[in-house]
């Protein structure tokens, strides 16, 4: 069909569609920014915006990144001045890519709504290019290059990132006190070692043994209180509490059972499943009454114990009235017979 159009006709169609996208792109905006404002997102079981994009409406991570950033500089506006800007993105002068740009480094110069708009007035109608060498000229601190992790085989990944002085002089020390279990003392053997050690430390689900280790355990920013020598004595203490912190018993039962986001979306049945700034939470709030139990005591990433605990409005009621725990949660519950 298209190889028998004019080379007019052709340039003409191009032309047009180039438009039309441009157009839905402002409206996707315009919708991503609905959707934000009622977090649907949350509700719709992904802990973020971004996972939303990428796993849902099926953007690439670089795309995804671009349409939220933007989606951001847009909602710090003022209705008709964010109107002003969606004009121009749909006549083309411009994009996502200027939008995102300005956005991404006014987060790390720390740039208000004032100096955004004046470096939106200068990028536009700009290239890539030259977009990226009038923020650079702005910016007070070098631009480092993102952080990457691109696969080179089925089981290896190539990694880039930017480490400071400091950073290195740790790993270099680390590689020599660990020498003997990493003989051939590489960077990716010394960062796995490490990484082993460092999960061990923080990971709530592990046992504690004697007095040491149970300080590392409250540096997880998941535990909720510091425990009492009691509580540290025993599975004793998985029983119900009359404090609103768990022991750190009860918190590893949890933990175990738990050891991702809770968070099911009563509509689409998606669970959460986030592994990412997990919280403990009291499922029925302990100010109403709530037991600090195993099975009033759930997991859930930031987002969705924010979006349960009323600092985000919207659907909350209807999530609340269909949240059930699992059945294979229930048969654990059975099983341990802890309340
Ligand atoms: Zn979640």
């Amino acid at each position: 069909m298209l190889h028998s159009l004019s080379d007019e006709l052709l340039l003409s169609q191009v032309k047009a569609l180039a438009g039309e996208e441009r157009r839905i792109h402002r409206e996707v905006l315009e919708t991503l920014l609905e959707v934000d404002r009622r977090q649907l997102h949350l509700a719709r079981g992904f802990s973020s915006l971004f996972v939303f994009c990428t796993d849902e409406l099926g953007y690439s991570p670089a795309s995804a990144q671009r349409r939220i950033a933007s989606m951001r500089l847009l909602k710090e506006m003022s209705p008709p001045e964010r109107e002003r800007v969606q004009t121009k993105i749909e006549t083309g002068t411009l994009t996502l890519n200027h939008l995102a740009q300005v956005q991404s480094v006014a987060r790390s110069e720390q740039w208000g709504l004032e100096t955004k708009r004046e470096m939106l007035q200068s990028v536009e109608g700009k290239s890539v290019r030259q977009c990226e060498k009038i923020l650079a000229s702005q910016m007070t601190s070098p631009a480092l290059p993102r952080e990457t992790i691109r696969p080179v085989s089925a089981t290896l990944s190539q990694v880039t990132l930017v480490l400071d002085e400091e950073t290195l002089q740790l790993l270099e020390r680390f590689k020599g006190l660990t020498a003997h279990r990493n003989p051939l003392a590489t960077n990716a053997g010394a960062i796995r070692l490490a990484l082993q050690i460092a999960v061990e430390r923080v990971n709530p689900e592990r046992e504690v043994r004697g007095k040491g280790s149970a300080k590392s355990e409250s540096d997880t920013g998941a535990s909720q209180s510091v425990p009492t020598p009691k509580a540290a004595a025993g599975h004793r203490d998985c029983r119900p509490h009359s404090s609103r912190n768990p022991s750190r018993p009860l918190r590893r039962s949890v933990w175990r059972r738990d050891r991702a986001c809770q968070y099911v979306d009563p509509i689409t049945g998606r669970h959460c499943n986030s592994r990412f700034k997990l919280e403990l939470d009291h499922h029925v709030p302990f100010s109403k009454g709530g037991k600090t139990t195993t099975d009033n005591l759930r997991l859930l990433c930031r987002a969705h114990n924010a979006y349960f605990g009323g600092r985000i409005k919207p659907g909350r009621a209807s999530v609340e009235k269909m949240w059930k725990l699992r059945p294979c949660t229930r048969a654990h519950l059975r099983g341990k017979k802890t309340h």
